[in-house]
């Protein structure tokens, strides 16, 4: 077995088949599907519950433009641990808001899901997370929003593929005239990823398949915007992958687009594990 998605069925409930259907049927292998994290952590007995909480208490992040991350060593508000306490195993139900250190959250999971069992490959785990996730970017020395965190483990937010990429550019005019969110979001309804999107399934389906190439080659992305692999930061590259017409979109067995040297590779993987 080449990796496991871990989380599907809690974040994304029915929609959990529309993924392992494009899965399936982009013909690259399978993977194992485990229920969430730290449902598994804590059942292994890999950790504790209060230690869990006290970790990712720690790994949030105040303000994305502050220029230092979150100070692990500052013991967090018992407020703030007994939040993550209470959405360890019901992670449907958690609010979303303030973001996590994504590059120390992933380094603070890969000793816990060692000693579970998992390793880079053969079992790559991929983490399905209700919680928006940030990493530092060098180059503006500020935190970004991520979909995704490559590595061991590779971390997917699902609230990240909803709020990281770039929306229209009108969307942000009207946000800063003032507009309601409910009226933004209704006036670009089908222009951007939302929850509950049709689309979701297979965007979720595409960034798990960058994690696994990442592990069997060193190189998660590809530049032609046709492919999965492309690195998407707009909203309209998300849909010029993966449809521009909700209505049509909602079929159940649709592989996600790989160009052709992709394709290939893919189906490689299958026969030679
Ligand atoms: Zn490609």
């Amino acid at each position: 077995m080449d990796w496991v998605v871990l989380g599907a069925e809690e974040l994304l409930g029915g929609e959990a088949r529309k993924l392992k259907a494009s899965i399936e049927e982009t013909g690259f292998p399978l993977p194992a599907f485990k229920p969430y994290v730290y449902r598994v952590l804590l059942e292994q007995k890999s950790v504790n519950k209060e230690t869990l909480a006290a970790m990712l208490a720690k790994l949030r992040i105040k303000g994305l433009t502050s220029k230092v991350g979150p100070n692990e060593s500052v013991e967090p508000f018992p407020a703030e641990v007994a939040f993550e306490g209470r959405f360890l195993t019901s992670p449907g139900k958690k609010p979303y808001g303030i973001p996590y250190e994504g590059t120390l959250l992933q380094a603070s999971l890969r000793p816990l899901l060692k000693k579970a069992g998992f390793s880079r490959l053969p079992s790559l785990p991929v983490v399905l997370l209700p919680d928006l996730l940030a990493t530092f970017e060098p180059s503006d020395r500020r935190y970004h929003l991520r979909m995704n965190v490559l590595g061991f483990p590779a971390l997917i937010s699902i609230p990240g593929i909803v709020l990281a990429p770039a929306k229209p550019r009108e969307y942000y005019l009207l946000k800063q005239s003032g507009m309601d969110p409910a009226g933004l979001n209704r006036a670009f309804k089908g222009l951007f990823i939302d929850h509950g999107d049709p689309r979701l399934p297979r965007v979720v389906a595409g960034l798990a398949f960058q994690a696994l190439a990442y592990a069997r080659t060193g190189n998660a992305f590809c530049d032609d915007a046709g492919c999965s692999l492309y690195n998407a930061h707009w909203h309209h590259e998300l849909i010029s992958l993966y449809g521009p017409d909700e209505a049509k979109n909602t079929g159940l067995s649709r592989g996600i687009p790989l160009c052709p040297a992709h394709s290939r590779m893919a189906k490689d993987w299958k026969v030679t594990p």
